[in-house]
């Protein structure tokens, strides 16, 4: 079966898409369009420098390009740069993939203090997304809020002495940030009793062989059920952990009701089971969700679309995972998620000739393709520093200028 597809994000779910389109019907022309000059989403972007293992699943994305024959379409901002009735209408389908890039905001008092930060924008700055703002100085007592594994990410990553960050992608910038910091305590703390946290005790594992921690919280009411208890044994395996300088402190079942302070954050106020209580604090970190950065009017789409079996949005237009089911699920998720989206986009699939396709980028004169990103991919690796697998182009101009030598050896 031919026919054109675009995919609006290249990150995990884009990917796994193309994948599986071009498993089903070789024939297709799959084209992955991304705002960024790279492509990969979340798995460059989002998920921890010290996690390389997770971040190996690129490999499974490059076989894409590289031998299923779809391509990539960077540095368009579906939007701005193109909109999406201009891609649908060169497109027999198109499907959004396009993840949900910006913090959902704290939603009580306080909560737009200037010492609050969202996740998203801080793990960006961490990872030197090219969007990013700077890292902001988190004094010596940051509060995490949130119980997933995002939250956890980046308690690890704020704890891990030097040695502890060795064979990372964490640049030199946020490396001397890391340095700089003068945390003393954190506290992470979450709505949900221990028991109900969305941890992976994988993760609450690893926070086990942290050096330069010490780890306090409350024992916790036992359960029944299998999944809570695992969590709950991690979690006690991990209470009284180490002798390190950063006390870090879980506090479950803590609702947040305001943050503290006039200018300057000096605690969170929670009620927990028996009173209120104000957590000191000098900054707070939000990792409660993610929500779309309006480019595309997800929420409008959503809302008028007639069903959304299947990730279907309007006639040849599909939606799929985090854009499609909200901030949730894992990389391996996004693989099983996408199938049911490509059986029927390939069941709709109304192919008309006069549809254009890719010429439609021919007008933008800085878009990058995968060859661009392999020289992007090789510079990156080429010029690590001593411990670090990789130092990322953390300029949109320099990635462009990098990805136009594609061909070039070192
Ligand atoms: C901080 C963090 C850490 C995580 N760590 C892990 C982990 O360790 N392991 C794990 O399995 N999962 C992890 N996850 C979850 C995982 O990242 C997601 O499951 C996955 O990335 C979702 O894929 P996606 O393709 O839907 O979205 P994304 O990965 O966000 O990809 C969306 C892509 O769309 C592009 N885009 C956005 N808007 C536009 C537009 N208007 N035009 C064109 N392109 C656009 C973006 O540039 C991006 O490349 C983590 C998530 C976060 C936030």
């Amino acid at each position: 079966m031919s026919g054109q597809i675009a995919i609006v994000g290249a990150g995990p779910s884009g990917c796994y898409l193309a994948q599986t389109l071009l498993k089903l019907a070789p024939d297709l022309k799959v084209d992955l369009i991304d705002a960024l000059p790279v492509p990969f989403g979340l798995t460059r972007y989002g998920v921890a420098a010290d996690h390389q293992g997770t971040k190996a699943v690129t490999r499974q994305f490059a076989r894409i390009f590289e031998r299923q024959g779809a391509r990539f379409f960077g540095n368009v901002r579906v939007g701005r740069d193109l909109s999406l009735a201009q891609i649908s209408s060169a497109y027999d389908a198109t499907v959004l993939a396009a993840g949900l890039s910006s913090d959902r905001p704290l939603d009580i008092p306080g909560g737009d203090l200037p010492q609050v930060y969202g996740s998203a924008r801080l793990t960006r700055a961490l990872y030197e997304h090219p969007d990013a703002a700077d890292l902001p100085d988190l004094g010596a007592h940051p509060v995490i809020l949130g119980n997933g594994n995002v939250a956890v990410d980046l308690l690890r990553i704020l704890c891990k002495t030097p040695a502890e960050l060795e064979g990372s992608d964490l640049g030199p910038g946020p490396t001397a940030w890391l340095a700089a910091n003068n945390i003393e305590t954190i506290t992470i703390v979450g709505r949900s009793p221990a028991a109900k946290v969305k941890f992976d005790p994988v993760m609450v594992r690893e926070l086990g062989k942290l050096e330069n921690v010490h780890v306090t919280m409350e024992e916790s009411e036992p359960s029944s059920d299998p999944e809570e208890q695992k969590k709950l044994q991690a979690l006690h395996d991990l209470n009284g952990h180490g002798t390190g300088s950063i006390r870090v402190d879980f506090r479950f079942g803590a609702q947040p009701l305001a943050v503290e302070g006039d200018s300057q954050v000096t605690g969170l106020r929670v009620a927990s089971v028996e009173s209120d209580e104000i957590i000191g604090a000098t900054s707070l970190i939000t990792a409660i969700g993610f929500m779309s950065d309006g480019d595309l009017n997800r929420d409008a789409l959503i809302t008028k679309a007639a069903t959304q079996q299947g990730g279907k949005l309007a006639e040849r237009l599909y939606s799929a995972g985090w854009f499609r089911h909200g901030p949730r699920g894992t990389i391996p998720q996004s693989r099983t998620d996408v199938q049911d989206t490509a059986a029927l986009i390939l069941s709709e699939l109304a192919i008309d000739p006069a549809r254009t396709g890719a010429t439609i980028f021919a007008e933008l004169p800085n878009c990058t393709d995968y060859p661009g990103w392999q020289q992007i991919d090789r510079v990156e690796r080429g010029q690590s520093l001593p411990g670090r697998c990789r130092q990322k182009i953390t300029s949109i101009k320099k990635l462009i200028n990098v990805a136009k030598q594609r061909g070039q050896k070192l």
